[in-house]
């Protein structure tokens, strides 16, 4: 008996699992990686920040797992509307839901509905070329932004909104969003951490980024003198983290004039409530201390004019009708990646939006062995039954050859210096792959 297995998105996450069901039953697996986009690699594509290349160059591990297996790449399919998941389970001995968390976490205060509050999961995805965000065109013409959250997310945000026209030439910046990144009115970004300069999340294996943004052609890095902790106060922190804080420490010797455009680091301040009428204006915070890891507020407050807030306070996974959800969590209902018998989830679905993306390497791989010791048995159709749904509900899907031939088209039509020009609409997409009818 082959085992089938249908990996529901093409993610870190995804691909792993994948390369560890190859390592765990070589040709006798048979795996399909479902995607809703006619592109995979998910957050790779859509997440990560396009001025970091290097980090992107994941991909061609993805593309050796691809080669190594009976792998198929399923693109432009939504799992959970053309086909349900209960379908699925019929077809394959193990589905694994490798859906990431594409959704932001609510800020939770009043306000947080007005046009101009923009989680990270959409001013990312809009920046990156993600076709779900293509037409948000967030208010640029604001001198000031309020980024919220002190982690890597945060970090990349207010670096994307600063950078200058030629420090992005060698990135994949959507074109739109260049376009109005590089128009835009930004003086001053605000980073709020509701906690101290001590408790950033900010990762040390990302303190090149902080580096990075002393370096910034057009803006200064700044932290307020009086937001220093004690000397030596990080000595209990392990090294790497104490790397981190010395950098945000450095950030207190640089002068607000130095350059046109700033970023204000700000710590122990948590958003109380955004201003505006009809669009956001403003952002009221509360000033905290915090008392056995946790902010508390002080009942001191204060403001800040601004025409865009970005939180990026972390996200959630999309739930799917007939699985499990932890609500308060934002992620499937699961014990280790298992949720059912036959029905797994891997990486941020599994255990919501935490490590980078080498961790979810461990996680497929676990997720495998799981699948491994399960003893599944019995036949079922798998790829040859997904097939005969999707030519009975004439279903539009992709293949790997077909990313390939549209990664081409995007090389191909890359302005000068940079790596590629995404295509950022799906049916553009399609068109490119040829597949437009
Ligand atoms: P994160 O690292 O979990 O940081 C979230 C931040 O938001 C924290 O500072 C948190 O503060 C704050 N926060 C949460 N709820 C809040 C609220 N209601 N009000 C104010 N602040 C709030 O999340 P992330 O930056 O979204 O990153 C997600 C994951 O992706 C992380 O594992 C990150 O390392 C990874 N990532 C990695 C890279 C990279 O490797 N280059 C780049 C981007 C993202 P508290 O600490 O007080 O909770």
């Amino acid at each position: 008996m082959r085992l089938k297995v249908a990996i529901i998105g093409s993610g870190p996450a995804g691909y792993y699992t994948a390369e560890g069901l190859v390592k765990q039953f070589g040709d006798q697996v048979e795996i399909d990686i479902i995607d809703r986009l006619p592109t995979p690699f998910g957050l790779i594509r859509a997440g990560v920040a396009p001025d970091h290349q290097s980090i992107k160059g994941v991909t061609r591990r993805y593309e050796e797992t691809q080669a190594a297996g009976d792998i198929r790449f399923f693109g432009n399919l939504q799992i959970g509307d053309a086909i349900s998941i209960a379908e699925l389970r019929e077809l394959y001995h193990a589905v694994v839901l490798a859906t990431g968390a594409p959704h932001d976490r609510p800020l939770g205060v009043p306000g947080d509905g007005l046009p101009g509050v923009i989680g990270a999961a959409a001013f990312v995805g809009w920046y990156n070329g993600h076709p779900d965000f293509v037409d948000l065109a967030p208010p640029l013409d604001t001198s000031a932004v309020a980024v919220i959250g002190n982690g890597n997310v945060a970090i990349d945000v207010a670096r994307v909104l600063v950078k200058s026209p030629d420090e992005m030439a060698g990135s994949d910046l959507a074109r739109h969003a260049a376009e109005l990144i590089h128009a835009s009115a930004i003086r001053d970004v605000y980073v709020f951490g509701r906690r101290s300069l001590l408790d950033v999340s900010f990762t040390p294996k990302e303190v090149g980024e902080l580096a990075e943004l002393t370096e910034l052609t057009d803006a200064v890095p700044l932290v307020d003198p009086g937001q220093l902790p004690p000397d030596g106060a990080e000595a209990a922190l392990d090294p790497g983290q104490r790397k981190v804080i010395g950098h945000l420490r450095s950030f207190a010797l640089r002068r607000a004039d130095e350059k046109p455009r700033r970023i204000h680091f700000v710590f122990c301040a948590r958003p109380l409530r955004v201003l505006g009428e009809d669009r956001a204006t403003g952002l009221e915070l509360e000033r905290t201390c915090v008392r056995d890891g946790q902010a508390v507020g002080t009942g001191e407050t204060f403001t800040i004019d601004c025409g865009l807030v970005i939180p990026c306070i972390g996200y959630r996974t999309r739930s799917i009708a007939g699985v499990p959800f932890d609500n308060a969590r934002g992620r499937f209902v699961n014990d280790e990646g298992l949720i059912e018998p036959g029905l797994y989830c891997v990486g941020w679905s599994r255990r919501g939006p935490s490590g980078t993306i080498g961790t979810n390497r461990p996680d497929g791989f676990a997720i495998a062995e799981k699948i491994a010791a399960a003893g599944l048995t019995g036949e079922r159709a798998g790829r040859a039954g997904l097939g005969r749904l999707i030519e009975e509900r004439d279903l539009w899907v992709v293949g790997f050859d077909d990313w390939k031939t549209i990664d081409a088209a995007e090389v191909a039509r890359a302005r000068i210096g940079a790596p590629r020009e995404k295509f950022v609409r799906i049916e553009e997409m399609l068109a490119a792959a040829g597949r437009s009818g």
